[in-house]
């Protein structure tokens, strides 16, 4: 399946964000240091400008009280930036924060060069070019929301145009002019706004895809061995401990594998391996317990915050449903299969720091060898510590059935 195809990637054409809130906030998140960065670089640089233009203020008004008003305006930006900055070093939704400092600084920016046109009327066509620019910088530059960009930025377009209506001081064929080239910057800004806001969305799915590929196994869709001792295992031993809760570890094995692969071939072996693949993630719990392929024949399951008995009855229900559903391969033929389990319930309560992922492994694998020992179709259940205090291993459940054939 193609990622841009995948619902929760569908970016909203108007808006030009995910339209999954959930997508979106993600992203928002994955650039927020890009994005903090890159406001806290425009706003110093514009703030600077400002301030800086309070020289051409002093120029064409001399030292009044209209020049004096005009500072204020401009020092009222250089704060708002610079006590926006500072306040989203500290905010705790840093996103929300920071679309509400670009938006304050764009406003006040924008209120104030409205004051500077209304106190210096005879220069109204070079405003009009700064405006242009300021429209890049609002459109491109200045991390935002699209459509909080878009409004900002015709707002104060059509607010300069009246201010230069109401002063009359261009003629109306220049007003139209200027209103024309102020129409040209604020398209070209609203394309290529909307051009930066769909590449770095699209860069996102592609990177989320190479994420997905690179967790995961490419015949089964399972996780990988990599991502279990990464991340899966150290995590869920971590939130276990953390929380004192129970974790399970099945490791699941087909039985007599090869022959399967011996009598119908490689190619229906990996559909067998792929059919009970898609039913160990079917008969688990999505989005909290994790599957990962992790040997030829062999899968791995974390079922975080579940005890014995919930352990139990889950590999039944995995092993039944193995036994119970036979693969139809590319031939139409119907392969049976089974599966032998070590399950290992871990109480996060008892069990101290001795507890490694490899002695937990290795314990689950030896479980497995029982099953397998006993018959195969068969589970081996364990609690860890025991019931008895100084007992590690207790065993809790014991079913063997008959393998098919
Ligand atoms: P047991 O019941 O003791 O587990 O026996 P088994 O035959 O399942 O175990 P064994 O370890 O003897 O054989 C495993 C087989 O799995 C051998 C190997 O060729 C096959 N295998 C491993 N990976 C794949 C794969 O990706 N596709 C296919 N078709 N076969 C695989
Ligand atoms: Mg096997
Ligand atoms: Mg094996």
């Amino acid at each position: 399946m193609n990622s841009e195809s995948i619902p929760e990637f569908a970016i909203d054409p108007l808006r030009l964000e995910f339209r999954s809130a959930e997508t979106e906030l993600a992203f928002q998140r994955h650039h927020l240091d890009r994005s903090r960065a890159s406001l806290r670089l425009t706003l110093v640089f514009c703030s600077v400008f400002y301030l800086a233009f309070a020289m051409t203020d002093v120029a064409v008004l001399g030292y009044g009280r209209e020049a004096l008003i005009l500072f204020v305006g401009r020092m009222l930006v250089a704060i708002t930036a610079t006590m926006g900055l500072v306040l989203i070093r500290k905010q705790r939704e840093p996103i929300a924060g920071l679309w509400l400092v670009a938006s304050a600084a764009e406003v006040v920016g924008m209120a104030t060069f409205m004051l500077i046109v209304w106190f210096r009327p005879s220069e109204i066509p070079w405003h009009g070019m700064s405006l242009c620019i300021m429209l890049i910088v609002v459109y491109i530059f200045i991390p935002n929301r699209l459509i909080i960009a878009k409004g900002i930025a015709i707002a104060s377009t059509a607010a300069f145009v009246l201010v230069a209506v109401e002063k009359g001081t261009v003629p109306p064929a220049g007003t139209l002019t200027m209103s024309m080239l102020l129409l040209l910057a604020n398209s070209f800004g609203l394309v290529a706004a909307r051009r930066y806001h769909r590449l770095w969305r699209d860069e996102y799915r592609v990177l989320m895809d190479l994420k997905q590929v690179s967790l995961r196994d490419h015949l089964t869709d399972c996780y990988n061995r990599r991502h279990l001792h990464e991340t899966l295992l150290p995590t869920e031993i971590a939130r276990a401990r953390r929380y004192q809760h129970w974790l399970t570890m099945v490791v699941c094995d087909i039985d007599h594998f090869k022959s399967i692969n011996d009598t119908h071939g490689h190619q229906s072996g990996d559909t067998v391996l792929k059919h009970i693949a898609s039913v160990l993630r079917a008969t688990t719990r999505r989005h909290v317990d994790s599957v990962v392929r992790y040997g030829g024949e062999e899968f791995l399951l974390l079922l975080p915050q579940t005890g014995p008995d919930g352990a139990s009855y889950v590999a039944e229900r995995l092993r039944t449903s193995i036994a119970g559903s036979p693969t139809i391969d590319g031939a139409g033929r119907s392969i049976e299969a089974t599966a032998s389990f070590g399950v290992l319930a871990v109480d996060f309560s008892v069990v101290g720091s001795d507890v490694t992922e490899t002695s937990l492994i290795a314990a689950a694998d030896a479980l497995l060898y029982e099953a397998k020992a006993s018959g195969r179709n068969s589970i081996r259940s364990r609690e860890w510590p025991g019931e008895s205090p100084g007992q590690k291993v207790d065993v809790l459940v014991q079913t063997t059935c008959e393998a098919p054939g």
